[in-house]
Parts: structure tokens; C-alpha cells; sequence
């Protein structure tokens, strides 16, 4: 009794005690920097979001979040109220204030399939104009093996006032601030003490629970793309396995359930759907295949989950089109525009090339996601928009689901049947059973499942 006692006053001492608070300033205020910046400041750290965008910057200023992420909006504004929070596009005075800086710009596909790390490179190149005191840089952009050691020579060239490491940002969108708190994992790629000290304090209310892997660099920059690339395989796998199974006779989501049940395989990326897409998947498992070509290597393997997810997304539209007959002059409502729910992301969301694909065969497309159409209104101007499920439905020829939102699981398909002109569907996420869709009047169809 008495150690349980001397036990919980230090449990309670600890968490008095609690984070020992840094200055900290993220450089990039996007999807990572704004959840990473967000999250730092709730663990008690005094943090400035920077980014050079200075709309965003005066927006976030004004309390208006620019993405859709749960439980961010209510995070921000309670540091930003507390003061814990700030935002700033001016860069260098951001700079200088921080002890620990962390850079989640972006690195997006350059033309030749690689990561373009021009934006790392600019605010390296700013860091190092203003390192007026000893600083700890975590690059936590994901980037090619051998940057962060490109970036260090980058910065020694200017000053010598620094410590860097790479810890690879491992969020999911549409559970980011979830993950911050409990992710799986946090990689420390460091070759200083002292700035995987630092890291250690910053995050040492997380590390209670977290696993943490140490290594130098280039072993975190490859875990982060060989993880986005072994989950890109995994969807590309199962994507052309539900092809099989319905050729077969075989039904994909018991397949992938008797799959997932074996330890060694896991449930998670076994669902079958219109194929990866977002910021991260298509653009890393690009990156790593031309990183290994350059070194005279190839992934035949990461190569073949491209050219599979390449494929599946038109041979979606080859079902609705099979389904329909053909587009010419139809209407068609597509049913989702993220690439996955939760978020408001369509980068290389999967709808973008089945909404370009039903075009150029001839469809007219009228598009309805809860959140996402005016994100996918500055990529594809040219279609219409509806504001809800049933304004899509309304008089459509046919329909795609190509998005796993809520709202859409629980879409009343009598309904949304009697409001289409045909009543046709292709379920690409597979949310419903064939015994619904049938009692609801649909002809339909869906990924693997007969
Ligand atoms: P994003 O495009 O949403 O945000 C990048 C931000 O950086 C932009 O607001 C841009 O204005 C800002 N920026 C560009 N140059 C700058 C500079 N010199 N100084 C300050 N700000 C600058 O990108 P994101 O989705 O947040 O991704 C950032 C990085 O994190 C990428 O490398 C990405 O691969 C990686 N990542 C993303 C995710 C994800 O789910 N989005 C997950 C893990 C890792």
C-alpha cells in the first residue's frame, strides 16, 4: 500500500512536472506543419506556425482553419487563444525566436517522377541566414535518401549554429491529430546527441508510450518511403485481386478478411476501392522507384503497384461504362471526390481521373463530395457541382461511389434510386451489400464480389 502510494505521488509529481516547453517554430503551415504546429503547442510547447503563403497566415490568424482535419479546428483555437499558438509569415524573425525548428514543406513530383525538394532547399537557405543561436532543425518532410545530409552540408556552408535530424511524418489525413497522439512509431534519424535530446524532450510526454527506433539518416528516409510504398502494394494487391475474384466466382472482402486474420498479412490496406491516391502514396512510391534508378537499381515491385493503381482507376470506368452501355450525353454523378473520407484532399485523389476519364468518353458529370468540392473545383472548373447527395442523384443515368464517406454508407438507396433517371451504380468502395443494392431497384456493380 505504501509503495502504491509513493508510486501514484510520483506519477502525479511527473505529470505536474509535465513537458519542459521549448520555443519552437514549424516552417510550412499545410496539411503537416498546421497538425504537427497544433499539436506541439497542446503539448505545452510555445510554437509558431511560419509558412510563406501569406493569406493563409492571416487567415489562420483570423481563426479560419484552411483544411478539414478532426479535432484540429478545436486544437488551434484553444493554443491560439492561450497564446501557446502563433502564426507568422515572417520567416526569419520565426526563425531566430526557435530553438527547435521543424520543416514540413512541401516536396512535391517534379517532372521526371522525382522529389522536387526546392522548397526544402529555400528554407534551408533561410535557417541558415538566420541561426543567431544554437538550433535543433528536424526536417519532417518525406524526401529522398541523402537529403537531410545535402541539407546539413547546405546550412554548414552558411553557419555552424546547428544540429539536424530527420524524423519522418508518419499522420494519416482524416486522423492526423489522433495519430500525433498515438502513433505507431517515431523514427529518429540523427547523428547528434544533441538533437536527438532535444527531439526526446520535445516529444517525452508521447515517447511514454511510443515506441521510438534511433538510426542515422538515410535508414529514416528509407523507412518513410519504404512504408508509403508497402502500402501502396498492399491496396494495388488487393485492387487487381478483386478483379480475379470476380472473374472467379470468389468474393474479395471475405477473401481479404480471411487475409487479415493472419497475423502476418493484418486487416489494415485490404479494402478493395478506386485505387490510392492523396499527397503522399503516389508521389513517394514515383520518388523511390526514380531514386533507385539512378543508383542502377529497379523496383520491379513498387513499379508494378504504380501500374496497377494506374490501370485500376480505368478500368473503373470501364464497369460504370459497361454498366451504362455508354456515356455519350449522360449524366453522371460522381459520389465522392477525396481520396479517402475525413479529409478535404483531393490531390491525385483517384476521382480526378475518373472524372476526366467519364468526360472524355462523353459523359456529363455533376460531382457531390460533403466537403471537397471546392477543392476539386480548382482542378476540374468544367463539370457541375451539386450541394447534396440527392441534387447529384437527381435525373442521373448512373452513379459512382468513389469516396468512403459516412454520409454515403448510410445513403437511403430506395431513395437515391427513385431520384436517378437509371438507376445504375458502381459501388467502388463496396459500402453495400448485393442483396441491398438489389432491393433498392439498382443494377448495379462493385468491386469483386459476385
Ligand atoms: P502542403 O502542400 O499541404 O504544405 C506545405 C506548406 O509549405 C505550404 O503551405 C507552403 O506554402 C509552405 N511552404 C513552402 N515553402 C516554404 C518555405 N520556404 N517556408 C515556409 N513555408 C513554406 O504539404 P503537406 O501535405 O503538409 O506535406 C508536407 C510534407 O510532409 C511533404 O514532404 C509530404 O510528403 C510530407 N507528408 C505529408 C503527409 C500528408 O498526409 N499530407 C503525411 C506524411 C508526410
Amino acid at each position: 500500500m505504501f509503495f502504491r502510494i509513493v508510486f501514484c505521488l510520483f506519477i502525479t509529481f511527473i505529470s505536474l512536472e509535465g513537458v519542459q516547453p521549448k520555443k519552437i517554430t514549424v516552417l510550412g503551415t499545410g496539411y503537416v506543419g498546421l497538425v504537427l504546429g497544433a499539436c506541439l503547442s497542446d503539448l505545452g510547447h510555445q510554437v509558431i506556425c511560419a509558412d510563406i503563403d501569406d493569406k493563409k497566415i492571416s487567415n489562420l490568424k483570423k481563426g479560419f482553419i484552411p483544411i478539414y482535419e478532426p479535432g484540429l479546428s478545436e486544437i488551434v483555437s484553444k493554443n491560439h487563444q492561450t497564446k501557446r499558438l502563433d502564426f507568422s509569415s515572417n520567416i526569419s524573425e520565426a526563425i531566430r525566436s526557435a530553438e527547435v525548428i521543424f520543416i514540413a514543406v512541401g516536396t512535391p513530383t517534379a517532372e521526371n517522377g522525382s522529389a522536387d525538394i526546392t522548397a526544402l532547399e529555400k528554407a534551408a537557405d533561410v535557417i541558415g541566414r538566420n541561426l543567431n543561436t544554437n538550433k535543433v532543425i528536424c526536417i519532417r518532410s518525406t524526401i529522398p535518401v541523402g537529403t537531410t545530409k545535402k541539407i546539413k552540408d547546405q546550412i554548414a556552408k552558411q553557419d555552424s549554429h546547428f544540429e539536424i535530424c530527420f524524423c519522418p511524418e508518419f499522420l494519416r489525413e482524416g486522423s492526423a491529430v489522433h495519430d500525433f497522439f498515438n502513433g505507431d512509431r517515431f523514427v529518429i534519424g540523427s547523428e547528434s546527441l544533441l538533437a536527438k535530446e532535444m527531439i526526446e524532450d520535445v516529444f517525452s510526454d508521447l515517447f511514454l508510450t511510443m515506441p521510438v527506433l534511433h538510426c542515422n539518416f538515410e535508414t529514416a528516409e528509407a523507412i518513410k518511403y519504404a512504408s508509403n510504398a508497402f502500402l501502396a502494394a498492399k491496396i494495388s494487391f488487393i485492387n487487381e485481386f478483386a478483379h480475379f475474384c470476380q472473374a472467379t466466382g470468389a468474393d474479395v472482402n471475405v477473401v481479404a478478411q480471411g487475409m487479415g486474420l493472419d497475423k502476418r498479412i493484418g486487416p489494415d490496406f485490404l479494402k478493395p476501392g478506386p485505387g490510392y491516391g492523396g499527397s503522399c502514396f503516389p508521389k513517394d512510391t514515383l520518388a523511390i522507384v526514380h531514386q533507385a534508378r539512378e543508383k542502377g537499381l529497379e523496383f520491379k515491385v513498387i513499379q508494378a503497384a504504380i501500374d496497377a493503381n494506374d490501370n485500376h482507376k480505368l478500368k473503373i470506368v470501364e464497369k460504370l461504362e459497361k454498366l451504362c452501355h455508354d456515356f455519350h450525353g449522360k449524366k453522371v454523378a460522381v459520389l465522392g471526390l477525396s481520396f479517402k473520407a475525413n479529409t478535404d484532399d483531393v490531390r491525385y485523389s483517384p476521382a480526378i481521373t475518373i472524372i476526366k476519364e467519364i468526360k472524355a468518353r462523353g459523359g456529363k458529370v455533376c460531382a457531390y463530395d460533403p466537403l471537397s468540392n471546392s477543392n476539386m473545383k480548382i482542378i476540374i472548373p468544367d463539370i457541375s457541382y451539386a450541394s447534396s447527395l440527392e441534387e447529384a442523384a437527381r435525373d442521373a443515368d448512373a452513379a459512382i461511389i468513389v469516396t468512403e464517406w459516412d454520409e454515403f454508407k448510410k445513403m437511403d438507396l430506395s431513395k437515391v434510386s427513385q431520384l436517378m433517371k437509371t438507376p445504375v451504380i458502381l459501388d467502388a468502395r463496396n459500402l453495400f451489400s448485393t442483396k441491398d443494392l438489389t432491393a433498392a431497384g439498382f443494377i448495379y456493380d462493385n468491386l469483386g464480389r459476385n
